[in-house]
């Protein structure tokens, strides 16, 4: 058994101040991910600092945006009113996320923070690059059905899990970090880190930073925004290939889309090729929608197992799109 010391945070100053205090410090939130870690042997955390009571869990959702504190549960900001209303991409893509019991529990920034559900990341006994770098990757000549087909690299190709990460893509969102310098704004587009050949680096988080805070400003076709997620189950099951679509088409005909899917890639993958191709076309014509797709997923790279995305993404998006565009 590793001793593991606890200190509880009061307010976001003292749990950065404790961050930088102590060497291989980690915060511990909802717990939902970091005991399991703890538990799988894959994190060895010297201090854990708890940051449950840290006052940051305000909801604030209209049309003009939304501001979430990064201590918000799951459960409260799928189920706000002004996010039901005017950003249901979030709410949908926090209620196909886990379990309820998980959802009650689990922070955004957690959320956000989570790691790879790449089984060969869970198990110690197989060479990951993510978890110990330079050893290998079992993944890539392994079973890698779940794996990406985009911005994987010959170090690691694990998915990015989080499904709110691929809405607040689409949406256009921002993270608002504190560190001992202060604060910074990060897009959510720039916050996750290609694998490239250092896996083990998963985001552009500096030491002793936190997220406090995601906003994003009210965009047309928000109100109508769609996720769409393709899963092995129907619940408590991260995605095999899943869609956020924000499009915006006045008398039925795409004039704005925006395009996030998650399950395909390493990071949640904004796909501006296919939002050019979706422009102009008229959202209830599906042949034109289909043709339009091609264009996404430009560049994919598939594994050994998982060749079945391209087309499977391709097929979701339609069908997002026609959703988001209140076509279907
Ligand atoms: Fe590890 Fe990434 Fe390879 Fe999975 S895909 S085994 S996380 S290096």
């Amino acid at each position: 058994m590793r001793e593991v010391a606890y200190l509880a945070a009061a307010d976001a100053d003292s749990a950065i101040a404790a961050l930088s205090a102590y060497e291989n410090a980690m915060l511990l939130a909802g717990g939902t991910n970091v005991v399991d870690y703890l538990r799988a042997g894959v994190i060895s955390p010297s201090v854990l600092i708890d940051i449950s009571a840290v006052p940051l869990t305000g909801i604030h959702a209209g049309e003009a945006g939304f501001t979430i504190g990064g201590l918000a549960r799951m459960s409260d900001v799928a189920a706000h009113p002004g996010m039901r209303a005017c950003f249901p991409v979030v709410s949908q893509a926090l209620e196909l996320s886990a379990s309820a019991q998980l959802r009650n529990m689990a922070t955004i920034g957690g959320n956000l923070m989570q790691r790879t559900r790449c089984g060969y990341f869970r198990e110690p006994g197989f060479a990951c690059n993510k978890r110990i770098p330079g050893s290998g990757c079992a993944a890539r000549d392994g079973l890698n059905r779940p794996h990406a087909v985009l911005g994987g690299s010959r170090h690691c190709v694990a998915t990015h899990p989080s499904d709110l990460a691929v809405a607040l893509a689409a949406l256009d969102a921002t993270l608002q970090l504190q560190g001992p310098a202060g604060i910074r704004q990060v897009a959510v587009t720039d916050f996750y880190r290609l694998p490239g050949d250092t896996p083990q680096l998963e985001n552009e988080l500096q030491p002793a930073e936190m997220i406090v805070q995601i906003s994003a400003a009210g965009t047309p076709g928000a109100p109508g925004s769609h996720y769409l997620k393709v899963r092995e189950r129907a619940s408590y099951e991260f995605a095999v290939v899943s869609v956020a679509a924000v499009v915006h088409a006045p008398g039925g005909i795409i004039e704005a889309a925006r395009i996030a899917f998650g399950g395909v890639a390493t990071v949640p993958w904004r796909d501006h090729d296919a939002e050019q191709a979706l422009a102009g076309i008229t959202a209830a014509d599906s042949a034109a929608l289909r043709s339009a797709v091609e264009a996404a997923l430009a560049g994919a790279e598939p594994l050994t197992h998982n060749g079945f995305k391209v087309e499977m993404g391709r097929r979701a998006l339609v069908r997002a799109v026609q959703l988001a565009a209140g076509t279907r």
